[in-house]
């Protein structure tokens, strides 16, 4: 009974995946205000040019630079284990596999693209780097990421989050990045915000056009975003090839896929990998999993909309709450997101992936029982995972049927402890799908396409 299956450092994969090589329908193209698709020169004032070639590649595999390779060796292999005690605690017949991406240093998925990114950026003779970050993942793994290549890190950091996740903040320091309190008076985004209200806790999407602002107006400086678009779901595939090697050098193929879902950057990450095997006629579930409060893929429209709050982004044509949805302030801050990753959302329309919603403390509930039982907390994000992983496997003890279940644990959640103190003092709570707010916000989506 092997519970942890390793890769040997020769066997991490050479190349990413680009589901786009194997999608039935070409993807929807980015829109600019006018209605037009967006060429690629648009985004040149912010990203370098292997990145815009690989947002816009239809090539299947795209070879990781060694230089990439070498720094990701730091965590990499990732390890995929059997959780064979939880398992034996929900006394099912499912047989439970993970990858765990929570070894890597920042303590989740995110360094995967973020240490691409920052490569192909210095090699583009760029400086420095600008990002947003809210609870401070990406931030985090940025700063990381910026450190090896030696580049400047600038980090705009929700107000709220940089008061309320400090530890996260001195993380950045620690890796060299700059960190600001958002909204900031560096930019003209942020003067404005401030004009209006000095005590403004700021936002995701201000932050946003803080940083892009900062990096559409200098040409040493870009800008990094570390979910939803192509070239970031495509940098995170290496989860899902280790892991199908590591299934199969004990024998074994999933039946379900699941990951937790925000952007859908670890979601694609996983599950991409065996889409491949299924656009080739192979059985298998690709299940995206979301917070009932944040309940984009289940609840949400198909449609172009803003990737960012402001309405400064091209259009993105994607399962949306409405770009000015605001989500409850619930403890997994990396799914509150309106939208969702293009591809994602595409396959997802055409009926090729599926999407669950999970409340707030089922997850959490589900959360302690990994931790009981397999010995690793998850980030609060990756328990909604392990919840709809849950459900499965006692559904496979109600019908005995031994389905090969394999979930992402996207990271740990060592910073995420005041969340759990929550938890335990029983002061969490359900937000259900927030109907009138969702139909609110969706009278705001573009009039175009
Ligand atoms: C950011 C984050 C997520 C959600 O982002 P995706 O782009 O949807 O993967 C999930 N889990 C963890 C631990 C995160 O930090």
């Amino acid at each position: 009974m092997k519970t942890k299956i390793l890769l040997k450092e020769s066997e991490m994969p050479t190349h990413w995946y680009n589901v786009v090589a194997d999608m039935p329908n070409p993807p929807t193209p980015p829109l600019g205000p006018d209605g037009q698709p967006v060429g690629p020169d648009a985004l040149a004032a912010i990203f370098p040019e292997e990145i815009i070639k690989q947002e816009v590649s239809s090539d299947r595999w795209i070879k990781i630079p060694e230089e990439v390779r070498e720094v990701l060796r730091l965590w990499r292999p990732s390890p995929l284990f059997r959780a064979h005690r939880l398992e034996k605690m929900l006394n099912t017949p499912a047989k439970i596999f993970y990858k765990n991406e929570s070894v890597s240093p920042a303590g989740s998925h995110k360094p995967n693209t973020a240490v691409a990114q920052a490569y192909y950026n210095k090699q583009a003779g760029i400086k420095k780097l600008t990002t947003e970050t809210g609870a401070g993942q990406w931030g985090c793994s940025l700063a990381l990421a910026g450190q090896m290549f030696g580049l400047e890190v600038e980090v705009f950091m929700v107000k709220v989050s940089y008061g309320q996740k400090p530890y996260r903040r001195t993380m950045m320091r620690t890796w060299g990045a700059n960190v600001h309190a958002s909204p900031t008076n560096l930019t003209e985004s942020g003067r404005s915000i401030l004009a209006k209200d000095p005590n403004s806790e700021g936002s995701l999407g201000v932050a946003i056009s803080e940083a892009v602002e900062i990096a559409a107006n200098r040409p040493d400086t870009n800008y990094a975003l570390g979910s939803v678009l192509n070239h970031v779901l495509l940098h995170q595939t290496i989860i899902g090839e280790e892991a199908k090697k590591q299934m199969s050098m004990v024998g074994e193929y999933p039946d379900m896929v699941f990951a937790p879902c925000g952007g859908g950057s670890n979601f694609g990450g996983i599950a991409f990998p065996f889409f491949a095997d299924k656009a080739a006629g192979k059985q298998v579930e690709l299940i995206a999993v979301e917070p009932t409060s944040c309940p984009t893929l289940t609840k949400g429209t198909y449609a172009y909309d803003f990737g960012d709050a402001i309405g400064l982004t091209p259009l993105m044509k994607m399962y949306t709450l409405g770009h000015d949805f605001m989500p409850p302030g619930i403890h997994a801050g990396g799914l509150r997101y309106h939208g969702d990753s293009a591809l994602i959302s595409q396959l997802y329309n055409e009926g090729l992936l599926g999407a669950v919603a999970v409340p707030q403390t089922e997850t959490f509930e589900s959360g302690v029982l990994f931790a009981k039982s397999e010995g690793i907390v998850p980030a609060p994000e990756s328990t909604h995972a392990i919840a709809a992983v849950i459900r499965e496997a006692k559904r496979c003890a109600e019908t005995g049927e031994a389905k090969t279940l394999l979930f992402n644990l996207s990271g740990h959640g060592h910073f995420d402890m005041t969340s759990y103190d929550r938890f335990f003092a029983g002061e969490l709570e359900d937000y259900e799908y927030p109907d009138e707010a969702i139909k609110e916000s969706l009278k705001h989506l573009p009039q175009v396409g």
